[in-house]
């Protein structure tokens, strides 16, 4: 699972919550941070083969500290945790759920990738493997995250108020995903190294992070601007 994930952030973010897009997008790929960064430093192993599967060449068959579910649930809580303590030092504005929310998009992490991965996600340590393995399968995988995606940004359209410019922009950030999906679902390519794998995740979902903080301030009129 690769942009599906953000269908969640789009669809988590609503004008009560108030939580940051750019927030939500942390989230949903909190887990794939930890476990790049768990990568480059040699703690999680990770092998990039070709054809592995279908629809993914990353055979992560140790990954126990980002990726099992004991794991991804004490994750999910301790960004909760942190979310919640950040808003209330810094007086932002927000619903009490909204930690909540921001832990769930953490653990959504997980359950999307059951569904893509071969069994490689432990349930606890590096036992008890499970994953649905829709990544075997190249065209539902494919349409799954698109179908996904596209109906996280319908209902981030839905319930947050916002200018024509906007939108535009949402919309044009949504077609961009798309493209970049097509390209690593699509395109062939030599495998990089497992190094060169993590910094590339953190290069792009960086990358998507902060589009998704400049999104939300675009067609905002600037402060102290007439009306
Ligand atoms: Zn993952």
């Amino acid at each position: 699972m690769f942009v599906g994930h953000y269908s969640i952030a789009f669809a988590a973010k609503s004008e009560k919550n108030k939580i940051p897009l750019w927030v939500l997008f942390i989230a949903v790929q909190f887990l794939d941070y930890i476990w790049a960064t768990l990568v480059l430093l040699g703690i999680e192993k990770l092998r990039v083969i070709k054809g592995f599967t279908a629809g993914s060449m990353l055979d992560s068959y140790f990954h126990p500290y980002s990726h099992s579910l004991i794991a991804a649930i004490l994750w999910s809580a301790a960004a909760a945790i942190v979310y919640r303590a950040v808003c209330s030092r810094h007086g932002y504005l927000y619903r009490r759920y909204a930690a909540l929310i921001v832990g769930l998009a953490v653990l959504s992490h997980w359950i999307l990738d059951f569904i893509a991965h071969p069994r490689d996600l432990a349930i606890y340590g590096n036992t008890w493997k499970v994953g649905l393995g829709l990544w075997n399968y190249r065209g539902p995988e494919f349409a799954l995250e698109i179908a996904m995606l596209a109906g996280g940004i319908v209902l981030y359209l839905a319930r947050n108020v916002m200018s024509a410019v906007r939108k535009t922009a949402v919309i044009a950030f949504g077609l961009g995903l798309v493209v970049i999906q097509i390209g690593d679902t699509y395109v062939p390519r030599t495998p990089l190294t497992d190094k060169a794998t993590a910094m590339g995740v953190w290069i792009f979902y960086t990358l998507f992070v902060v589009v998704a903080f400049f999104i939300e301030k675009v067609g905002t009129p600037k402060k102290g601007a007439a009306l």
